[in-house]
């Protein structure tokens, strides 16, 4: 194991636990400061204790460096694989060897922490068929949202690493996406022209969440009644303990789920647990299909599903409506 290598798999580790950002910043710096330098040197300033004195080194960075350097498993890392690891329950367990694939997720592209390829790395060796990329829409500013253009140009990236699956015989797809904003009134950040060209469209509401009941409803009917939309994201918008859902008329929004196609979405993050269950249970009276997604923003939050996995168990969702436990010629049928 290089320290480029441990220093990614803490990353990895702290990401899937919800870590601070700080803590893996601190390490992301290490990363960038181990990969500028020159590992002659690298390892001299190990052998001398050196490290610290290099801008973005620490004393737990410096720990791993060192260990890795040394050939063993450095210990921070060991403590954190055991400490991080996601609980797969026993109800969730068939549900998460069902899943084929990851149908929310992002990339450096908007607000995620990873490179498209380390994702794709890190949803292969997770056992996954496909992964569908939902960077945001342009309206998220916030979180470098895409306009019409560098979407154009992801599809571009998108196929070239594909092409590179193909040559290495690699049995895996990056599908195409993104997760569109729901605007106020309910039409889509993204025009029709560009929705049309993604395999798999996830649309969100995540502005004016506080707004009056009547109003929001039509505009999540709005959205998840339109051709292009597949999977309605997170639909309450709540963060446990931080947020309350948003108001609206779910028997019209899961009706119209339903009546038009969209799925709605098990947001597996630990903060979302969206929708809440008593919605699972209702979206399932509805007849509606689900997707267990994990919306990551770094290769450790991949390992979600299992969160996911376990509320669907809960409420008894059937497997074969969980739209991403389908083969990806199946989805891409059901998605057009
Ligand atoms: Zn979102
Ligand atoms: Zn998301």
């Amino acid at each position: 194991m290089t320290p480029d290598d441990a220093l990614r798999r803490v990353i990895h580790c702290l990401d899937r636990s919800l870590a601070s950002p700080y803590k893996v910043r601190a390490f992301t710096r290490a990363r960038e400061v181990v990969r500028d330098t020159d590992p002659v040197e690298l390892a001299e300033r190990a052998r001398d204790d050196r490290l610290t004195d290099l801008d973005g080194i620490g004393d737990a960075t410096a720990g791993v460096i060192t260990e890795a350097l040394a050939g063993v498993v450095p210990s921070y890392l060991a403590k954190l694989e055991e400490e991080t690891a996601v609980v797969v329950t026993e109800a969730a367990a068939p549900y998460r060897a069902a899943l084929r694939g990851d149908c929310h997720l992002h990339s450096t592209w908007s607000d995620g922490g990873a490179e498209i390829e380390d994702m794709a790395a890190t949803a292969i060796a997770l056992g996954h068929d496909y992964m569908v990329l939902t960077d945001h829409s342009a309206r998220l500013t916030v979180a470098h949202g895409l306009d019409e253009e560098r979407l154009a140009r992801q599809l571009v990236e998108i196929e070239r690493i594909n092409a590179g699956f193909d040559e290495e015989g690699i049995d895996f797809r990056i599908l195409t996406g993104m997760e569109v904003d729901i605007l106020e009134d309910g039409s889509l950040d993204l025009a029709d022209s560009m929705l049309a060209r993604l395999d798999v469209v996830v649309a969100s509401v995540h502005s004016k969440l506080r707004m009056e009941s009547d109003q929001m409803t039509r505009r999540m009917v709005a959205a998840v009644a339109s051709p292009h939309v597949d999977i309605l994201g997170h639909c309450t918008g709540r963060k446990v303990g931080k947020r309350p859902q948003s108001q609206f008329d779910a028997d019209y929004v899961f009706a119209a789920c339903a009546q038009f196609g969209t799925a709605v979405e098990i947001n597996c993050r630990p903060e979302r647990l969206d929708p809440p269950r008593e919605l699972i249970d209702l979206a399932l009276e509805y007849g509606c299909h689900f997707s267990i997604d994990s919306d990551a923003h770094a290769t450790g939050q991949l390992e979600w599903q299992p969160i996911g996995c376990d509320r669907a168990a809960q409420r008894e969702v059937p497997i074969d409506r969980i739209v991403n436990t389908w083969p990806a010629a199946d989805l891409l049928a059901w998605t057009g």
